[in-house]
C-alpha cells in the first residue's frame, strides 16, 4: 500500500476527537466468516429468508433456524483478524466515539473494544430471544429443542415465535442502536466505512448522514461501492493490512 495514503489516513486519524469506525462482513471474511455477496457467501446459495417469511410459517422457520445454526458454528469458532485487532487499537486511542457494525459476531468484542463501545444495529448471532414477550434463550437449547421434537422453538415463558437475536430483512430495525448511531454519526469528526459494499440500508445511510454533514469519508473496502462518490479519500484494498499500517505508523 502506498506509504502517503498511509500516512494520509494517520493523519486524519490522529486529528479527529470523535471518529466513527462502520464495519460490514467484509472485516470478519480473514476470520473465515463469508461475507453477503462475495462468491461461496452463505447468501449466495440462498436467497435471504425475509421477516415476514420467518413469522408466515413453521416450516420456514425451521429453513431458517437450520442455515443460522451453520452461520452460528462459523461465528463461534472465528477468532477475531488483523482488521478487527487495528480497529481495537484504534479505539485503544480514546478518540473512537463508536465502532457501528453490520456484523452479528461479536468479533469486535472479542478483539478488545469496550462492549459499550460497539453498536451493533444487525443485532447479534450468539444468542435468541421471543418475539413477543423478549426473553432470552440459548442457540445451544433452541437446537437441542428443534432436533427432539423436529418442530421450530416456542418461547417457554408465553408460547411466542423464538428467534435469533439477529435483523432480517424487513424487521423493524432496533431503535436505541440506531438512534445512539445517527447520534454518533451527527457529533463524528471523522467516519470510516470499512469492509462493507454499503448497499444495505436503512445501515448504509449513516455514511451517508456523516457525509451529508460534511463530516470526512473515508470508505476502505476491497471493490468499490455505491457511496465511493461521497467519500473523500476511498481505498479499494483489503481493509487489514491497510489499517495495521496505519496503527503502525500512528505508534511510531
Ligand atoms: P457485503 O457482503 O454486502 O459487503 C462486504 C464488502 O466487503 C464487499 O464489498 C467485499 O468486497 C468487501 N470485503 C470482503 N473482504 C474484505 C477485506 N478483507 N477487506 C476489505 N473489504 C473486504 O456486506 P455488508 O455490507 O456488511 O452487508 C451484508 C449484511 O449481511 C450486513 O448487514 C450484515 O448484517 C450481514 N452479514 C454479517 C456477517 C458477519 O456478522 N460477519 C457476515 C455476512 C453478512
Amino acid at each position: 500500500m502506498n506509504d502517503e495514503i498511509i500516512e494520509e489516513l494517520a493523519g486524519r486519524v490522529q486529528q479527529a476527537r470523535r471518529m466513527v469506525i462502520f464495519t460490514g462482513a467484509g472485516v470478519s471474511t480473514d476470520s473465515g466468516i463469508p461475507d453477503f455477496r462475495s462468491p461461496g457467501g452463505f447468501w449466495t446459495k440462498h436467497k435471504p429468508i425475509e421477516y415476514r417469511e420467518f413469522l408466515s410459517s413453521p416450516e420456514t422457520r425451521k429453513e431458517a433456524w437450520t442455515r443460522f445454526f451453520a452461520i452460528h458454528d462459523t461465528i463461534t469458532k472465528a477468532v477475531p483478524g488483523e482488521t478487527h485487532r487495528a480497529i481495537a487499537r484504534l479505539a485503544e486511542r480514546g478518540n473512537v466515539a463508536r465502532v457501528i457494525t453490520q456484523n452479528i459476531d461479536g468479533l469486535h468484542q472479542r478483539a478488545g473494544v469496550p462492549h459499550d463501545q460497539v453498536i451493533e444495529i444487525h443485532g447479534n448471532g450468539s444468542l435468541a430471544r421471543c418475539l413477543s414477550c423478549g426473553a432470552r434463550h440459548e442457540i445451544a437449547e433452541v437446537r437441542e429443542a428443534m432436533m427432539e421434537t423436529g418442530e421450530p422453538p416456542a418461547c417457554g415463558t408465553c408460547g411466542g415465535i423464538v428467534k435469533s437475536a439477529t435483523i432480517s430483512f424487513g424487521q423493524a430495525m432496533p431503535e436505541q442502536e440506531m438512534a445512539d448511531s445517527r447520534a454518533a454519526t451527527l457529533d463524528a469528526d471523522l467516519f470510516f466505512a470499512v469492509g462493507s459494499s454499503l448497499q444495505v440500508f436503512p445501515a448504509a445511510g449513516f455514511p451517508v448522514t456523516a457525509s451529508h454533514n460534511h463530516t470526512p469519508l473515508v470508505i476502505i473496502n476491497r471493490e468499490p461501492t455505491g457511496l465511493d462518490g461521497l467519500a473523500q479519500l476511498v481505498i479499494h484494498a483489503d481493509a487489514g493490512p491497510v489499517l495495521g499500517a496505519v496503527v503502525a505508523k500512528l505508534a511510531n
